[in-house]
């Protein structure tokens, strides 16, 4: 099992990371002080792996709310049915909150746990690759609006985090691969070892090999908790998480969030940040390509889809919320592996970079 600790200044949290973690219930039943739980989970998982979770928790009382899969559940609506549902049960302040599934279901429980009574303990437990190695450690919750994307949200940690990568059998391959994207992140941006790690590892990632794959999460949870731990509230370094991500967020939006997955934009997000690092004479041309080689073996997007424009991308990239007044803020890089907050990059350098494409 890989035990790692995220360590805050209020307190520290454990993230644990073993094949059929599920299936070993007083893990879980440890982690819980009161009597009473309320487990969130979507259509696609519930059916999966909710039994299992509920099966250690016999002396409790346990509801269980599913909501339909997919991020537009994400609202204030499904936030809304939580808290009724949490009064309906007569929760007091030791309930625990359990999210089974990926980031939408975690960021939205996470959410409710941080506003029910002014705080109760959550526990995640991931099954998407992304919510492993990303969402579910940190403590960022949220739910959407119409005009916005997590605009409703509170930093609130979960108690612990519990990742069975037994789990990742049943996502599909498509959601494999976004969520490795986000993998090859932390290696982009803090770790040229790491990076190299994966580049020698890509074909066990995809087969989902299962000790390639736990060491893949534990070393980019351990770069997220190491990141937190240094700038809770993204006040500074925890921003260089945002790699790839103005740029992804861009085509996100100007595709209208029906064509790529969040994990395939930011692989071309990526790679438009290493270009644009190697033209201003940061960063290489051959580390530029390193990155594009290992995203391909990955098979993930190199190339800005067609049909988008440069000029519109940028539009979006100047709405960005990280822009500090009114210039856009970009993560570029030193080199691979060495990520730092540029501010200020010339517009005309960066619609050249998304004219090229990637
Ligand atoms: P998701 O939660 O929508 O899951 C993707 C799909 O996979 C869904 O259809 C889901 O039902 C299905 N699924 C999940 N686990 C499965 C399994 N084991 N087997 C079969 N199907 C399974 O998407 P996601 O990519 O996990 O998360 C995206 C969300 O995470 C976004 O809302 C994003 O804003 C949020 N996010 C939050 C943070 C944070 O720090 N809080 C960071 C990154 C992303
Ligand atoms: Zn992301």
């Amino acid at each position: 099992m890989h035990h790692l600790t995220v360590s805050l200044a209020q307190r520290s949290y454990p993230i644990l990371i073993e094949r059929g973690l599920l299936h070993r219930p007083e893990l879980l039943r440890a982690q819980i002080k009161g009597r009473h739980v309320l487990i969130v989970s979507d259509q696609h998982v519930a059916p999966l792996y909710l039994d299992a979770v509920r099966a250690g928790l016999a002396d409790l009382v346990v509801e269980c709310c599913v909501i339909p899969a997919g991020e537009r559940e994400k609202n204030l609506d499904r936030f809304g049915q939580l808290m009724h549902m949490l009064a309906a049960m007569k929760a007091s302040r030791d309930v625990t909150l359990i999210a089974l599934g990926g980031g939408v279901i975690g960021d939205l429980t996470g959410f409710a746990a941080a506003c029910w009574m002014r705080g109760v303990r959550f526990i995640q437990i991931p099954t998407t690759l992304l919510a492993m190695v990303d969402s579910s450690v940190g403590g960022k919750t949220a739910v959407d609006l119409p005009q916005g994307k997590n605009l409703v949200g509170a930093f609130h940690q979960p108690a612990t985090v519990l990742i069975d990568t037994d789990t990742l059998a049943t996502l599909p391959a498509r959601e494999v691969r976004a969520g490795l994207a986000e993998v090859v992140k932390y290696g982009a941006i803090f770790d040229a070892e790491f990076f190299a790690w994966l580049e020698q590892h890509a074909e066990s990632l995809l087969a989902l090999d299962p000790g390639v794959i736990a060491e893949a999460i534990a070393r980019s949870c351990q770069h997220k908790a190491e990141v937190v731990a240094r700038d809770e509230t993204e006040q500074g370094d925890r921003a260089l998480l945002n790699f790839g991500h103005t740029f992804g967020h861009a085509i996100e939006t100007a595709d209208g969030y029906g064509g790529l997955l969040h994990g395939e934009a930011v692989a071309v997000g990526m790679l438009l940040a290493a270009d644009l690092s190697a033209h201003l004479g940061l960063a290489t041309q051959a580390e530029f390509e390193r990155l594009g080689q290992l995203l391909q073996c990955l098979q993930l997007p190199t190339r800005v889809p067609d049909g988008l424009q440069a000029s519109e991308l940028l539009r979006h990239m100047r709405l960005d919320k990280k822009n500090v007044s009114g210039q856009i803020r970009l993560i570029l890089w030193r080199a691979l592996g060495q990520a730092f907050v540029a501010p200020g990059v010339e517009e005309t350098e960066i619609l050249r970079c998304l004219e090229r494409g990637g």
